[in-house]
């Protein structure tokens, strides 16, 4: 199967979907630099426009062109973002915060910022095992927890405020949708203390079957691999510790069944609600077989 994407990975590049040269200032070189385009690229999202996925010639970084502005973002995510479908998909997430928890382990006592806590099934699930302390940051509402602090803001605006020193940072699904990396990346590593842990999950941009258009433009502002996501973060200090590729895409898959049924997490007992649910609670199962997320840790050397 791998190959069959792999081949149609090579005629995309070379001729079929328009790779093309031509000049763009680089997110993170910040230099004009010559860049490769992949055109015509659409989502849910942007269903009246197109955007690119330029790769920069100097970098390697994969950026989705032009780069929204905040306003078409909370635009996106007040009117058309399908936070339904998260609560369909709540019991999978609570599945991955364990599986992420487990590779986490933190000791009892130490300090863990998350920046894009969502749900906060992590942070629950940190704070509820592992008996540390979670400063979840996002712009959502949660409930109560034990162990956890919830704050309700936007990541830039708590990057700028906050002072502390974490023996964790940790940020799922969340630095691919943020418009400022090149000034957010130094910040989130000044909030690490020596020797902590920076723990970034991103979907995986080599994933093959990503070349069949599931960008999630505009969304998602930067594409990551290994590489350029290392690369990105290297510069200020952290250096790779552990990389691991996990789940295949079953969020995407049952968000496209959930488009094609039209149907929503308020209509939970609908019937297929209930059969998305069961898709969801065999193919979790295959987590850790899967690579369609890029899971890194990155330690502050002391
Ligand atoms: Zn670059």
């Amino acid at each position: 199967m791998d190959s069959i994407f792999g081949i149609l990975e090579t005629l995309d590049k070379g001729f079929v979907l328009n790779w093309r040269r031509e000049m763009h200032k680089c997110l993170a070189c910040l230099e004009n630099v010559e860049i490769l385009h992949k055109g015509n690229v659409r989502s849910v999202y942007s269903e009246n426009l197109t955007y690119n996925i330029m790769r920069c010639i100097s970098c390697d970084l994969l950026q989705t062109v032009p780069q929204p502005t905040s306003e078409t973002l909370n635009d996106i995510y007040t009117n058309n973002y399908r936070y339904d479908l998260h609560e369909i998909f709540k019991d999978e997430k609570a599945f991955r915060a364990k599986k992420i928890g487990k590779l986490i382990s933190p000791s009892r006592g130490t300090t863990i910022l998350e920046l894009g806590s969502g749900n906060g099934a992590l942070a629950r699930n940190l704070a509820s095992r592992y008996f540390v302390e979670v400063t979840a940051v996002d712009f959502i509402t949660n409930d109560i927890f034990p162990g956890v602090t919830f704050i309700e803001s936007d990541i830039e605006s708590w990057l700028e405020r906050d002072s502390n020193k974490y023996d964790y940072v940790v940020m799922s699904h969340t630095l691919e949708h943020m418009i400022n990396i090149r000034e957010m990346v130094p910040r989130i590593c000044e909030l690490l203390r020596d020797n902590g842990v920076l723990v970034l999950i991103v979907p995986n941009a080599k994933k093959r079957s990503r070349y069949w258009g599931y960008w999630q433009v505009p969304i998602h502002t930067v594409h990551f691999t290994e590489s350029t996501l290392c690369q990105l973060f290297e510069r200020c200090g952290v250096k790779k510790s552990l990389v691991k590729y996990a789940a295949i895409d079953t969020l995407g898959l049952l968000a496209t069944f959930a488009n094609i049924f039209q149907t929503d997490g308020k209509d939970f007992n609908s019937r297929y609600a209930i059969i998305l649910r069961a898709i969801s609670r065999i193919f979790r199962q295959t987590y850790w077989l899967g690579n369609s997320d890029l899971i890194v840790f990155l330690a502050k050397v002391g």
